[in-house]
Parts: C-alpha cells; structure tokens; sequence
C-alpha cells in the first residue's frame, strides 16, 4: 500500500529541463546544482537522471563524497569548499573541486606539495556580501594559488548574483560588469549564472552555468511559473482524504479555532501536515486538489492534517486522491499563498513522505 502522504518524481521532466537549460544557454557547459538533497528531490536520483550534465554542482563535501561513493564520475564542485585541512584531504581523495572564498582556505592549500591534485573555482565576491573576495583582492589571491603546487591550472572563476529574480533591478548588471571587468586579464573559464541569470540576463551566460531551481521544472521568478518558462514541474505532493464530514454555521476548525464557518457545508481532512514539509504558514483559501478539482484550505495546518472545504465537492469520499501541488497545482501557487519561495517547500519535505519515480 502507497502511504498516504508521498511525491511523485518525474525524471523525465528532471531530463526535459536539463535540455531547456541548454537551450537558453547553447554554448555553456551546465554545472547541475543538486545540492540540498537535490532540492529534496533525492541527490543521487537527480544525479543518476541528470548524467549529462557537464558537472554537478553540491553546497558540502559530505555531499559530493556521496554522488562518488554512487560510483558518479562526472566533475563535482563543492560551492561552499572546504574550512579545515582534513576536509582539503577529501576533495583530494574524492576528486572533488573546492570553491576558494577566503584566505584561511589559502592557508591550508600552501602548506601542500603535491602536484596538481585539486582542481578550484577563485569566487569573487561582487556584492552578495555572502561568499567570495573583494574585486581588489584578486591579483594577490590569484598570484598566491598560481604558485601553489597542488592547484591545476587554470582556475576557474566564478560569483554569485543577488538579485537577478528582479528584471527591473541594476544590480544584476552592475555585478555582471564589475565581474568581467575584474577578471579581464586572467586566464580560465567564468561562471556567473543561477537559473534566474540563464532565463533573464543573457550577459550572464559565461563558459558555465549554474541552474537549480530550473532543473526542478520551478520558476525563479515570483512573478511566473516554471511551465511558462518551458520547464515541467518535477515533484508532485500527494495524500488523500481521510474524513468527510459536515459542520455547521458557526462551528470553528482546528487548533485555536481559527477558521469558523460561515455556513454550513462539508469538510474534508486530508492526511498531509508540517510534518510531511506542508508549510503551516499556508494560509486559508490555498489550493488543494481533490479529485482534480481545485478546493480551499480552511483552518489551521497541523503537523498530520489539513482540512479543506469540501463544499462543491459533495461526493469526495475518504480514500479520494488529493494532490498537494504538481500537475495542475503549481508549487509556486502555494509558495505564494505560504508567504514563502518553492525552493523552501520542495526542500522542506520529511523523511515521512516516501518518494517515488
Ligand atoms: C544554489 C546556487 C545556485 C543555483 O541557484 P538557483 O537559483 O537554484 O538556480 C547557483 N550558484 C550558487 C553559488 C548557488 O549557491
């Protein structure tokens, strides 16, 4: 028996949106980032389904150490590199590319000896304010990992947008700019663009590229759907009903009694909470597919349930399907009526929920 509460994969459309990528961005290689649990989506699932990617790209070590142990031999960069010089060893031993952002990773590269062993990414940092060195502090930095034995040359260099989920925001080109500008006289190849780069700024589109969200068929953008873009939705959310029953005007719903109904009609508890990675801010009026057919959330998300109203829907009987978002419901719908981003929701979803392909 299916449990109640699980997601549906869909690796062909994992593989679909690998080809879009391409097709916004034909002459770059695509670094896949699957970091996170592949967006929830289970890491070596989407690594298996996205082999063709020209590298994968993960947030920690541990992470790429896994896709190895999976026998992947495609490229691995480790976005967030390393901080100790026991981790160094692992980048070492799993061949795995370490993002250099700060000068104690410098530190731990020179004190090695060995010949070309690790291949590195140089990040800039041109006003994220998160990863990265100052513009002004590349030619040292540069010069310094140039001349350590164990880097291959040559390094890569990349940055990180901040803002290019807003078409109408500067910053986006400005970072564009002050990043060529700065690595102009450099050699090795450059990589710019998530997936809100490679659908909305084409300056963005460098020798790699880096798409997430995209890759997962969802939108980085608040104000589209990832279907409008030419991407198809990977993960489908479902459960089923478990309790139909009637309440009447003036009967309250839930914990704090935070829903009252304003007639009287019917109610339907679904099995699908916090716990599963349902988001407790999603708020009264979300959609919720029952039978295919769109009804609203009513009352508080509790860590097992929701309930819905069943109202125009009097036949729904527990044991009816009831989709939480995927075909029809867009995760960027709920996202929205959750005061939240889909990438929170489909990497928020818990070890209950089994997954399937
Ligand atoms: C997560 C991440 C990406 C992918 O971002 P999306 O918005 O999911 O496409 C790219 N680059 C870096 C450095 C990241 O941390």
């Amino acid at each position: 028996m299916i449990p109640a509460a699980h997601a549906v994969i869909d690796l062909d459309a994992v593989r679909h949106n690998l080809a879009t990528v391409r097709q916004y961005a034909p002459d770059a290689n695509v670094m896949a980032v699957i970091k996170a649990n592949g967006y929830g989506h289970g890491l070596l699932r989407i690594a298996e389904a996205l082999q063709n990617a020209d590298a994968f790209a993960v947030a920690r070590v541990d992470e790429g150490i896994r896709l190895r142990k999976a026998g992947l031999k495609n490229r691995v960069v480790v976005l967030e590199g390393f901080t100790y010089a026991e981790e160094l060893e692992e980048f070492i031993e799993y061949q795995l590319d370490a993002v250099v952002h700060t000068s104690v990773q410098l530190e731990i590269i020179d004190n090695r000896k060995e010949q070309g062993q690790l291949a590195v990414w140089l990040k800039l940092d041109t006003g994220m304010n998160r990863l990265g060195f100052k513009p002004a502090e590349l030619s040292s930095t540069y010069r310094l990992l140039a001349a350590c034995p164990i880097i291959k040359q040559p390094i890569g260099l990349m940055t990180h947008l901040a803002n290019a989920d807003d078409k109408n925001d500067e910053t986006t080109k400005n970072q564009i700019r002050l990043f060529n500008d700065t690595v102009a006289a450099y050699p090795g190849q450059r990589s710019i663009a998530n997936s809100a780069g490679i659908l909305g700024w084409d300056d963005a589109i460098t020798d790699w590229v880096r798409p997430g969200i995209m890759l997962y068929g969802i939108s980085p953008y608040p104000e589209a759907t990832g279907q409008q873009l030419g991407l198809r939705p990977v993960m489908a959310l479902h459960s089923r009903l478990i309790s139909v029953k009637s309440v009447e005007k003036g009967d309250t719903v839930g914990y704090g009694g935070s829903w009252r109904c304003e007639k009287s009609t019917l109610l339907g508890v679904v099995a699908i909470g916090y716990g599963d990675g349902y988001p407790r801010q999603a708020k009264a009026g979300t959609p919720v597919l029952v039978n295919g057919k769109r009804v609203p959330l009513i009352g508080r998300v509790s860590m097992d349930m929701i309930t819905v109203d069943l109202g125009s829907q009097p036949q729904a009987r527990p044991g009816d399907a009831v989709i939480l978002w995927g075909d029809g419901l867009a995760v960027e719908e709920i996202a929205h009526c959750a005061n939240t981003i889909p990438y929170t929701l489909v990497c928020g979803i818990t070890q209950r929920v089994q997954i399937f392909c």
